[in-house]
């Protein structure tokens, strides 16, 4: 293996390889200013290794590796062969599940089954768009007879990507697979807290036979590298997953500098609804997975639970068992299902909550506490007697912590349900179609699940209404935002104008 990276061991793997460096134009490279940082194992709080760390230069250096690549033979690349090399990176991926997912769970903390799950779904979502890149299709539009127009539609440039760290890997294949499908060059930044299993995964780019500088990866801080980025004077589009706070900064920058394109997946306080109809059993499941799968890390936890109130009583008793027995602990066991929240800042944002919840009179039902001494392990915790005006009920925490309280009927279920400034998710759990639909077309935000929760799909749209967000990801709506459509208009005929 060429250029920086250190030995490492994780349970699952034995030793391998971990680069350490910035992957621009297809090699790994220290950064200019020789700096490093410090990345932390969420499960025992010990230091993993070093990364290199990208500041203004190194993301100039990347940016002009990524403009150069697109000028040069990246935009005359044929649509078979961008999808060809995504369609390679998809099976690099498939055959690597054990090793990225091991990184994956070793820097983030979570279970290694989900971390198997986020490796799979990196595969589809990049085979998926390996099959896009040849069937993205302009039209030809008749305006009458003395004029030939047509639409294509063309990758919009070089683009910046800035991805968070709740999942690293399954992020980078979000943002790379339509960036590059539709034919664009990306300079994408991780988070500071999860940079290792991008930089893994940078080497089956080469391997894959992506050219140099079409796929660039730096490792650094938002405020330093990911502010450089946004209000780069030669990045086209900037697409970034995050808080809603650094979402409005990424915005101004872009609009300080070069009026980039934006999009932005930003948070939630997604509503999970269930009716009294609902199938009990099947409700509870997928109202804890709605919270806790992830350690409640997801943009579209089901944060906020409202169960009709003639169940209320033994939903809330069968729900307060069932979140008690998740599988808390070590995340290479392949039986736990909740490891270690991601950092010591995320552990204490979420502890300080919990504080503000039982400040504010609500009650724990279950968790609210740290499990053990060592580690940033927190139990997956219900909050019930709350007020919508609870900074509990209205703020995205981010961890394992929900709230619970009863509705009426539907009315007020889609009332509650809405009273958010976000609008990333919601659920409905009933056995009645009518209820299913009516609430579902009521609830505004960009994925509504029935009967389910947290089951995405690469094939399908997922973005924000309201404050979570700007664009959408996933399925063909993210190849508009990765591609800008031009009219051309040709007159036909040899009559001279006026
Ligand atoms: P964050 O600051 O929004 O981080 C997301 C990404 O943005 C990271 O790569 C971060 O870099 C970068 N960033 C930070 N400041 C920036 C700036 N000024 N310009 C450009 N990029 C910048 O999120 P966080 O601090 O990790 O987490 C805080 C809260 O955000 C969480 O509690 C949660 O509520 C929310 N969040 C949401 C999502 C989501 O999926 N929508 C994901 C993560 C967090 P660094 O490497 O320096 O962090
Ligand atoms: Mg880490």
């Amino acid at each position: 293996m060429s250029g920086l990276s250190v030995k490492l061991k994780t349970p699952h793997t034995g030793e391998y390889d971990q680069p350490t460096g910035l992957f621009i134009n297809n090699e790994f490279v220290k950064g200019v200013d020789g700096k490093t940082f410090e990345v932390i194992n969420p499960t025992d709080e010990s230091v993993i290794t070093s990364v290199h760390e990208a500041t203004e230069k190194d993301v100039d250096i990347a940016v002009s590796a990524a403009r150069k690549a697109f000028e040069g033979n990246w935009r005359k690349e044929t649509p078979e062969n961008r999808g060809k090399l995504l369609v390679n990176l998809a099976n690099l991926f498939e055959k690597n599940v054990d090793l990225l997912a091991a990184v994956e769970s070793l820097d983030n903390g979570k279970a290694i089954t989900m971390a198997k799950g986020d490796v799979g779904a990196c595969v589809g979502c990049l085979r998926y768009y390996g099959g896009w890149a040849d069937k993205i299709e302009g039209k030809v539009v008749d305006t009458g007879p003395d004029t030939f127009n047509y639409i294509r539609k063309e990758p919009i440039g070089v683009c910046g990507q800035i991805i968070p760290w709740n999942f690293p890997l399954l992020m980078w294949a979000w943002k790379i697979g339509p960036a590059v499908a539709a034919g664009n060059c990306v300079v994408l930044k991780t988070a500071e807290q999860t940079p290792l299993s991008a930089l893994v995964a940078c080497n089956l780019i080469k391997e894959a036979g992506f050219p140099p500088g079409v796929i660039n990866v730096i490792s650094g801080f938002g405020k330093i590298a990911g502010a450089a980025l946004s209000s780069h004077m030669d990045v086209d589009k900037v697409a970034f997953t995050g808080s809603t706070v650094v979402g409005r900064q990424i915005m101004k920058a872009a609009a300080g500098s070069n009026l980039k394109k934006v999009t932005l997946e930003l948070g939630g306080k997604s509503p999970n609804i269930v009716f009294a109809d609902a199938d009990i059993d099947n409700a509870i499941s997928w109202v804890n997975f709605g919270i806790y799968f992830n350690h409640g890390q997801c943009c579209c936890a089901g944060s906020r639970v409202y169960v009709q109130e003639e169940i209320y009583d033994k939903f809330i008793q069968r729900f307060k068992e069932r979140a008690a027995q998740n599988a808390v602990g070590d995340p290479f066991h392949e039986k736990t299902f909740q490891g270690p929240q991601v950092s010591q800042l995320q552990f204490d944002r979420i502890m300080s909550y919990i504080e503000e919840g039982k400040k504010a009179g609500a009650t724990i039902e279950t968790g609210g506490n740290r499990i053990g001494d060592k580690g940033y392990f927190i139990e997956p915790t219900i909050f019930s007697n709350v007020t919508e005006d609870m900074k509990i009920v209205q703020e995205e925490i981010f961890g394992p912590v929900c709230s619970i309280s009863k509705f009426k009927n539907k009315e007020d279920a889609i009332k509650v349900g809405n009273s958010t400034t976000y609008g990333l998710a919601a659920a409905v759990h009933t056995s009645n179609l009518n209820t299913a639909i009516e609430v579902a077309n009521s609830l505004r935000a960009g994925t509504v699940w029935v009967n389910t929760y947290n089951t995405l799909h690469w094939q399908l749209p997922f973005g924000g209404f309201k404050e979570s967000g700007i664009g959408r990801e996933l399925g063909e709506a993210a190849l508009d935002n990765y591609t800008q459509t031009k009219t051309v208009s040709i007159r036909l005929g040899d009559a001279l104008f006026g």
